[in-house]
C-alpha cells in the first residue's frame, strides 16, 4: 500500500530505535516477544508432537504461524489453493534466473514493520530507500499541466497549501506518536486515552469520531470547519479536495480512499506506515522463502504445504468431549485435526470456505460469534491494479536522456508509475500503473496486458512524450504483465480498509484467537489493524500461533506471549 510516503527532505532514513514500540489499535510489541525469546513463539513440550494443526493459506500469516508451530514441534499441514506460496507477497520474476522482479502485491516496507524487518535481518535481507515521488526526479500531472518535482525537494507549488495543512494536522498526531516510541507501560496507557478521543468522541475538544466518519468527512471536519486551527486563511474549496483527491500531497491521490474511515487513515501516520518506505532488490518474497526452507528443528515448512489444495468447508465440533476440527480439500476429502489456523482474506473465508454459513445438521456450532461473523461478511476490502512492464535497459538512469522522470503521478489512468532498479540486471523493470479502488475498476475490462500498456502510453504521451517514445522502444512486450487483484480467485480484492463504522467488527476479528474456544482461529492481514501491510499478516500469524499452543499447552508460551492480550479485548470503544 502507500499513501501519504511524503519524503522527508534531505532527512536520513529513520533508524530503527527510532519506530513506534506498538501499533495504536493493539498496544503489544510482537517484535520485543520474539526479542526476548530467541525468534520463537514457544518451546517443546511433551506431547506437542502429537498434536496435529491445519493451516489455510501459505501467505506470509500462515507460513510465519507453521514455522513458529513447527519450532515447537507441532505437526502442521499448510493448504494452498495455488501451485505456489507466498500469498499477495508476489516477486514474479519475468525471466527466468534474472534478477530483475514485478512486485506484483506488497513491494515497500517501512522500519515500523518490526516483525518484518526482524525476520528480514533473520533471511539477510538488505533494503534501500523505495524510489516514492520527491524521492527521486518526479513529474505531476494535473489538470492538463505537468509539474516537474526535483529530488529531495518541496513538492511542487501547487500543493504548498494542501500539504501546509496536512502538516499541520499531522504535527498534531507528534505526542502520540512519541508515545508510541517510548513503549512504556504508562506511555500505552496515555496513548490509549488520546486515541480513544480520536476514534470515537467523547468530550467537547473533539466532536467528530475518526472511526466512524469517512476520510472525506475527515478532511471538511479538519480543513473546512476548523480550518483556522490548521493556520489556514481560507477553508478548502473544491479545488483543494479535487487536487488531493487526484493527487494527494504528490504522492498519489486519495480519492479512492474517500469512503474509507478516516481513523484507518489516522492510523496509518500514527503506525509509521507511510514514513520512510524501504525496497528491496533481493525480492519482498524471501521472507516468506525464509518461513519455508528454514530449519525449524522439526524439518521444514515448504515440506509441510499442500498445493492446488483449496479448503472448501470447515467444521468444529466436540464428540466424545473431544475437539474436532475437520477441514474438506477441493469439495471431496474431509480430514480431521486439533485446531486450525485461517489465514486468507476474509474474502476468501466467505465466498471460498463458506465460513459465515449456520451450522449444519451433522455439526451444531457456528465457526465464529456474531460480530466477528458480520465482519469476515462486510469488512471492505479495496480494489487495486499493477501493470509492469520490462525494459531493455535503465534508460531513466542514461544521462543522455536529460530530465526523464523516474516518477510520474497523474490524475489521470496510470495513477502511479515507478522505475525500479534492480542491481544485478541490466533490465528495468517499470510499474507502469498502480491504482486502488475505483481508478483500478475502470481499467478492468481490458484484460491484455499489452492493450492496457498502450492504453497507459497514450495517456501519458501528451505530457511526457520524451519518456513514453523512449519507453516504447525499450519495453520488451512479452514480458508485460498486469494484476487486477479483486477479480483473482482465492483473494477477491487486495487489501482491508474498513468503512465508516466498521473498526468495531474489526476489534472483534482481531481479538478472535483470545476468544475462540472451537479450535478455530483466524489470522491475516485483513482481520488486521493494518490492511494492505504485511506487519498485520506477521502480527495475527504470530496470534493464531499462541492460540493453537495456549490451547495444546500453555506452558509452552513464554512470559508475556500475544495471548495476554485477551486482557485488552475491549480496550478500546470504537462504536
Ligand atoms: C496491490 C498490493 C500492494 C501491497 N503493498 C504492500 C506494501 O507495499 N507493503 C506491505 O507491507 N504490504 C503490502 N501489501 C500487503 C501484503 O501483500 C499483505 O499484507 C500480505 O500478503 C497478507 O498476507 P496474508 O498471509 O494475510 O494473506 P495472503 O498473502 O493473501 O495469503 C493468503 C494465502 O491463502 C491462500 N488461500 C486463499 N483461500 C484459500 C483456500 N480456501 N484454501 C487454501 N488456500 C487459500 C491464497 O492463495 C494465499 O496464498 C500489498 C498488497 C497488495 C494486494
Amino acid at each position: 500500500m502507500t499513501f501519504f510516503s511524503k519524503p522527508s527532505t534531505n532527512k536520513p532514513a529513520v533508524s530503527s530505535t527510532e519506530v513506534q514500540a506498538s501499533f495504536i489499535d493493539i498496544l503489544y510489541d510482537h517484535e520485543h516477544y520474539l526479542k526476548e525469546n530467541g525468534g520463537k513463539i514457544g518451546q517443546p513440550m511433551p506431547g506437542l508432537q502429537q498434536k496435529k494443526v491445519a493451516i489455510v493459506g501459505a501467505g506470509p500469516a500462515g507460513l510465519l504461524a507453521a514455522y513458529q508451530l513447527m519450532q515447537t514441534g507441532v505437526e502442521v499441514d499448510v493448504f494452498e489453493s495455488e501451485d505456489q506460496y507466498g500469498g499477495r507477497v508476489y516477486s514474479y520474476q519475468p525471466i527466468e534466473s534474472e534478477a530483475a522482479l514485478f512486485e506484483m502485491g506488497a513491494m515497500r516496507v517501512p522500519p515500523s514493520e518490526k516483525i518484518f524487518n526482524f525476520y528480514a535481518d533473520v533471511f539477510d535481507m538488505h533494503p534501500s530507500e523505495f524510489p516514492d515521488p520527491g524521492k527521486v526526479m518526479t513529474d505531476i500531472i494535473f489538470d492538463g499541466e505537468k509539474y516537474p518535482w526535483e529530488a529531495n525537494q518541496p513538492p511542487p507549488s501547487i500543493f504548498t497549501a494542501i500539504s501546509e495543512s496536512w502538516d499541520s494536522f499531522v504535527t498534531t498526531l507528534d505526542p502520540l506518536i512519541n508515545l508510541l516510541k517510548e513503549g512504556t507501560k504508562p506511555s500505552f496507557e496515555t496513548a490509549l486515552k488520546q486515541w480513544q478521543l480520536l476514534i470515537k468522541s467523547g468530550n467537547s475538544e473533539n466532536t467528530v469520531s475518526y472511526s466512524n466518519i469517512s476520510f472525506y468527512e475527515g478532511l471538511v471536519h479538519l480543513f473546512v470547519d476548523n480550518y483556522k486551527k490548521y493556520g489556514l486563511e481560507n477553508p478548502w474549496g473544491e479545488k483543494e479536495f479535487s487536487l488531493f483527491g487526484a493527487l494527494g500531497l504528490g504522492s498519489g491521490g486519495f480519492g479512492p480512499l474517500y469512503q474509507v474511515n478516516f481513523a484507518e487513515i489516522v492510523r496509518l501516520i500514527v503506525n509509521g506506515l507511510e514514513t520512510d518506505q524501504r525496497f528491496y532488490a533481493c525480492g519482498l518474497d524471501r521472507l516468506v522463502d525464509g518461513f519455508a526452507t528454514t530449519e525449524t528443528g522439526f524439518g521444514l515448512v515448504k515440506d509441510r504445504i499442500k498445493y492446488d489444495c483449496k479448503i472448501t468447508k470447515i467444521e468444529t465440533e466436540i464428540r466424545d468431549s473431544r475437539r474436532e476440527v475437520k477441514v474438506e480439500v477441493n469439495y471431496r476429502d474431509t480430514l480431521a485435526y486439533d485446531a486450525v489456523i485461517v489465514a486468507t482474506t476474509t474474502r476468501s473465508m466467505q465466498v471460498d470456505m463458506g465460513i459465515t454459513l449456520p451450522p449444519t445438521e451433522d455439526y451444531h456450532e457456528p465457526i465464529l460469534d456474531t460480530d466477528c461473523n458480520t465482519g469476515v461478511r462486510q469488512l471492505h476490502l479495496m480494489n487495486s491494479s499493477k501493470l509492469f512492464v520490462l525494459t531493455r535497459t535503465k534508460f531513466w538512469k542514461d544521462k543522455k536522456h536529460q530530465n526523464i522522470p523516474e516518477n510520474i503521478q497523474t490524475d489521470g489512468l496510470v495513477k502511479g508509475l515507478y522505475c525500479l532498479d534492480y542491481p544485478d540486471t541490466d533490465h528495468g523493470v517499470i510499474l507502469m500503473s498502480y491504482t486502488w479502488g475505483d481508478d483500478s475498476t475502470k481499467y478492468i475490462a481490458i484484460k491484455d496486458p499489452n492493450e492496457r500498456l498502450n492504453l497507459l502510453i497514450d495517456s501519458l504521451k501528451p505530457f511526457v512524450s520524451d519518456f513514453t517514445d523512449i519507453l516504447n522502444d525499450e519495453v520488451i512486450r512479452e514480458h508485460t504483465k498486469l494484476i487486477d487483484w479483486q477479480d483473482q480467485a482465492n483473494f477477491y480484492g487486495a487489501f482491508k480498509l474498513n468503512y465508516p463504522g466498521q473498526d468495531f467488527y474489526n476489534q472483534s476479528l482481531y481479538y478472535q484467537f483470545t476468544q475462540s474456544r472451537n479450535g478455530v482461529y483466524l489470522a491475516g492481514d485483513s482481520i488486521s489493524w493494518s490492511g494492505g501491510w504485511i506487519e498485520g499478516a506477521l502480527q495475527t500469524g504470530m496470534n493464531a500461533a499462541a492460540a493453537v499452543l495456549n490451547q495444546f499447552c500453555p506452558e509452552s508460551l513464554f512470559n508475556d506471549n500475544p495471548m495476554t492480550q485477551a486482557t485488552q479485548a475491549d480496550q478500546y470503544d470504537y462504536r
